[in-house]
């Protein structure tokens, strides 16, 4: 057969699935053991730890912000700070120097050897106590001739006014100034000084200290660097640089080549506020020079890849921190699960077990090897004495031992269980207690069900199997069939006839047993017949039809024993079935030592199993009918003797008597139209004066013979005299029992009756008819006109049919 679900495509199967799952996984009473305690605490632990990652992650970047922030501006004024310190001390070297009066004459004298002698000592010592190392000195003579340069000394002498305005002016203005210009290795702090004599300008000195290595000489914290630039468009005046970088317009010059970064002025560079490239946070200090131009800058770097890093190390401390117990509570929860799923899956497997009964297969305790609990020194105990012995605990309170296992006993070796070492091991495992619990009622339950399979194996079946332990099911259902077997036998007491017993016998085996196809064959021993009385299967004779006429044939009930094809198909030779199909099963009725009947059931092969085991229960229904059976029949057969004539077994008049009281008022409601014929042989006496008694008995039996094939099965045939028979038609068209009557005449004429010695002789009936209500308005009074019109016939000259007619009887009494 081609489903439905074949031309569903894989796309619907999956969608399918998808919502199956999805809906499993929405609906929370769906979810499992591991859904409900595994899953869900891991994804909520899960969560819980990415967002305090989040969250740590997120207070950490912004703790660096800020602690950049203050770095920075700290580091920055710092910068200013030592800036203008190296100011001051250039200053201060200027004007000291101006008014040095040997420095005064040397440059009055314009005597340079005598100034470098002077000046060059005085440098050394400078840079020994100020610890900067490039500072250098330029004399000038007015307006601005290079005189003496620290750096140079092989100066020529020309004008420098248009290459140093600041010291032409400081000439001219008589006055010391700085400045912050670009020079050699970036920006210098360049400081000019007159040097005069009575007012007179005797030349210029200038001091100047390189930037670079005031920063350089601040102490930096790690991943802080600081760098100078200068503007590139005054790159002419400066000596080409290692860092000088072409095509930008800012170079710069880098304290520990720690990080280059270019600048473009273009940009717009927010001095003095944090910026942030990439990685990397920068400040800038704008350096300017006396005109307000901007020639340079300072910028300080913070490298926050090295913090970063180091945030990273944090939180991934801070992970394992939180990751190692989520882990421990994951394992725990896993493991715990694991034993819950043990359990259940064991209580499931001991429930299956109690309803098969293999009890065996129950729940298993966890053995312990007892080296692995062995403190025991105490001599008797078996453990002590053989250590590869397995230990078992099988309920809190005592220690058992199941004969089949390989085990040691516990039981009063220790005073009490409570100091066994398993019981101390187990202490406080409830899951084992709860097993233990499960397996001790196991074990009553198991006594109990064995003492109830005996009970009812002696009520219901033979002690054979009583050794075998039932299951709950079997135990139920067997109490259902004594429930069933005792109101059966309570309902067959109370019923009237034998029809009725057999088809109670029918209502429980297709009702009951469900077994449909049977026959009941009651064994007929006067008639040495068996006649099938009740038949479910009429299509087909589960029998052949010799056994009906010789029952001795029926090895059932020639050995009174049930009889079965499963064990030996050819057992009974009369089988009338497919063999190949089913399986025969005849079980004698008992009834006082003799099968009163044969209740043969025909039973598919494949329902085997089950039926087999209901045979047993159905002989207990059989038990029960048969003494109600056997005293049915014994009542049967002493009402037919006290109502039906010995010689021609047909009714007599005492039959006829209890049959017209019950008939009558039937046959008065329903308006029946009756007929009654009286028939009598003519002549008869002659026959027993001619061919004795004995021939005349034949006679009258060879007539009922003749009677009983013209009317019906439903007629009744009664011996109303010595040969005088009444018919009665209970339910004829009016008039029509004249026919009948006639019909038995002219058979009677027709017949030639054979006499014991075998002489054959003719005679005839006279017959008179009356109906009922048309000649009479009682029963009886049918009968005794009947019988007026049979003495009509007589006189008219036998052999004839009178009806009866009303003037045939005058008397108001009959
Ligand atoms: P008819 O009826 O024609 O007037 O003549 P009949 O000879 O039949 O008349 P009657 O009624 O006088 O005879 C009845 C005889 O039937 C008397 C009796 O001997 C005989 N009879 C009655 N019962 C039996 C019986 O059971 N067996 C035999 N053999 N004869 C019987
Ligand atoms: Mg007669
Ligand atoms: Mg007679």
């Amino acid at each position: 057969m081609i489903k439905i679900n074949d031309f569903k495509s894989k796309k619907d199967k999956k969608i399918q699935k998808i919502k199956f799952s999805l809906s499993k996984i929405l609906n929370p009473e769906e979810w499992s053991l591991n859904g409900r305690f595994l899953y869900l605490p891991t994804i909520l632990l899960i969560l819980c730890l990415t967002v305090s990652m989040l969250y740590f992650t997120n207070t950490l970047t912004r703790h660096l912000g800020s602690n950049i922030e203050n770095q920075l501006k700290l580091i920055t004024s710092g910068i200013q700070d030592e800036i203008n310190k190296g100011a001051r001390f250039a200053q201060t070297q200027a004007f000291s120097l101006s008014l040095n009066p040997e420095i005064q004459k040397a440059l009055e004298t314009q005597d340079r050897d005598l100034l470098k002698k002077i000046v060059l000592p005085y440098l050394d010592r400078m840079r020994v106590v100020s610890g900067y190392t490039s500072l250098s000195y330029h004399f000038m003579i007015p307006p601005a001739v290079s005189f003496l340069n620290t750096q140079d000394l092989n100066v020529k002498g020309t004008d420098l006014s248009g290459e140093k305005p600041l010291a032409s002016r400081a000439g001219e203005e008589l006055r010391m100034l700085w400045e912050i210009v670009p020079g050699h290795h970036g920006l210098n702090i360049q400081v000019v000084c007159p040097i005069t004599s009575a007012d007179s300008l005797l030349g210029i000195v200038e001091v100047s200290l390189n930037v670079q290595e005031i920063v350089t000489n601040i102490q930096l914290p790690k991943g802080i660097g600081i760098a100078t630039f200068v503007d590139k468009s005054l790159k002419s005046t400066l000596e080409p640089d290692i860092n000088f970088t072409e095509g930008k317009k800012w170079i710069y010059f880098q304290k520990e080549s720690y990080r280059k970064i270019l600048f473009d002025l273009d940009a717009d560079i927010n001095f003095l506020s944090i910026n942030k490239k990439g990685q990397i946070y920068y400040s800038i200090i704008p350096v300017k020079n006396n005109s307000g131009n901007i020639i340079g800058g300072i910028s300080i770097n913070y490298d926050a890849k090295l913090n970063q890093k180091e945030n990273e190390n944090a939180i991934f401390y801070f992970f394992n921190i939180l990751f190692l117990p989520f882990l421990a509570i994951i394992s725990a929860l896993y493991l715990n699960i694991k034993r819950i799923k043990i359990f259940f899956a064991r209580l499931r497997k001991m429930i299956i077990a109690s309803h098969t009964n293999d009890f065996a297969d129950r729940f298993e305790t966890d053995h312990i090897h007892c080296l692995e609990v062995l403190h025991c020194n105490h001599e008797e105990c078996p453990v002590h004495k053989n250590p590869s012995l397995v230990c078992y605990l099988e309920t809190g309170s005592e220690a058992i031992s199941p004969e089949w296992r390989n085990s040691c006993v516990f039981l009063n070796k220790y005073g009490s269980c409570l100091n066994c070492p398993v019981y101390v091991l187990r202490k406080g495992d409830e899951l084992t207690e709860m097993r233990n619990v499960v397996n001790t009622m196991m074990r009553l339950w198991k006594t109990f069900l064995s003492r109830i399979g005996q009970l009812l194996d002696e009520v219901l079946r033979t002690k054979e199997n009583s050794r075998r332990i039932l299951s709950l099911d079997e135990v139920s259902s067997r109490l259902e069939q004594m429930a069933k077997l005792t109101s059966f036998s309570r309902d067959i007491k109370g019923v009237y006839s034998k029809d009725e017993v057999y088809e109670q016998l029918k209502y429980v085996s297709e009702n009951t047993f469900h077994m449909s196809r049977f026959v009941i064959f009651e064994v007929n021993s006067s008639d040495n017949r068996m006649i099938p009385v009740l038949d479910n299967v009429p299509s087909e004779p589960l029998c052949k039809r010799d056994i009906l006429l010789s029952p001795e044939l029926c090895r059932a009930k020639r050995m009174t024993e049930e009889i079965c094809s499963k064990n030996n198909p050819a057992l009974c030779p009369f089988f009338n079935c497919d063999q190949t199909k089913y399986y025969r099963c005849c079980l004698p009725l008992v009834m006082g030592g003799q099968v009163g009947a044969v209740i043969s059931f025909l039973i598919p092969k494949s329902e085997w199993d089950t039926r087999s085991e209901q045979l047993v229960i159905i002989r207990k229904y059989l038990d029960e009918t048969a003494p109600v059976l056997a005293s049915l029949r014994l009542l049967e057969m002493s009402k037919e003797q006290a109502l039906r004539d010995p010689l021609t077994r047909s009714h007599n008049r005492r039959f006829l008597e209890e049959y017209i009281a019950q008939f009558e008022p039937l046959s008065k409601r329903e308006e029946k139209n009756v007929g009654f014929l009286m028939v009598d042989l003519d002549y008869f006496k002659q026959v027993n004066d001619k061919y004795g008694h004995q021939a005349g008995d034949a006679v009258l039996k060879q007539l009922v013979e003749i009677m009983k094939k013209n009317i019906r099965s439903s007629d009744l045939l009664v011996r109303y005299g010595g040969e005088e028979f009444l018919v009665l038609l209970p339910q004829v068209e009016p008039n029509m029992s004249e026919k009948v009557a006639e019909k038995i005449r002219s058979s009677v004429e027709q017949y030639k009756f054979e006499l014991p010695r075998g002489q054959k002789i003719n005679k005839t009936v006279s017959i008179g008819v009356a109906e009922y209500p048309n000649d009479a308005d009682t029963l009886y009074k049918a009968i005794k006109f009947a019988d007026v019109a049979l003495y009509e016939a007589k006189n008219q000259g036998r052999n004839r049919v009178v009806r009866f007619q009303k003037e045939m009887w005058l008397d108001d009494q009959y």
